[in-house]
C-alpha cells in the first residue's frame, strides 16, 4: 500500500506524463490530504507516466546514486522521492545536476 499526501502528488505531477494526475485518482482512494493506491498500481501509473528522459532508470551513475541515497532517506516524500527540505517541483531533475547538494549533506 503507498500513501501519498496529495501536495507531494501534485508537486511530482510536472515530472509525469499527462494524465498523471486523472489517472491516480481513477486508481486511489482519498483518506484525508492523501491518495492511497495499491503497491500493483503504484508500479503501473510511475512507469505508465514516467518521462523517459527523467526516469531512473535513465539517470546517470552520480544521479542514481542519489536517487538510492534519497529512495532510504527518511526526508524523502512518499511519491518520486522528493526532499522535504526541496521546495517546488522538479526535484528529480535538480537531484541529477552534478552542482546540487543534498540539504542534509547525504550526497
Ligand atoms: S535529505 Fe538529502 S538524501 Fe534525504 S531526501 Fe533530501 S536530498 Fe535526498
Amino acid at each position: 500500500m503507498r500513501k501519498i499526501n496529495i501536495k507531494t502528488l501534485h508537486e511530482v505531477a510536472p515530472l509525469r506524463l499527462p494524465g498523471y494526475l486523472d489517472a491516480v485518482r481513477a486508481r486511489g482512494r482519498v483518506e484525508g490530504d492523501a491518495i492511497i493506491l495499491s503497491d500493483e498500481d503504484f508500479d503501473v501509473l510511475r512507469r505508465q507516466y514516467q518521462v523517459p528522459g527523467i526516469a531512473s532508470e535513465a539517470l546517470g551513475p552520480v544521479a542514481k546514486q542519489r536517487f538510492a541515497v534519497c529512495k532510504s532517506c527518511a526526508q524523502s516524500k512518499e511519491a518520486g522521492f522528493g526532499c522535504f527540505h526541496h521546495i517546488g517541483c522538479c526535484f528529480g531533475r535538480w537531484r541529477s545536476q552534478p552542482e546540487s547538494k543534498c540539504p542534509e549533506g547525504k550526497w
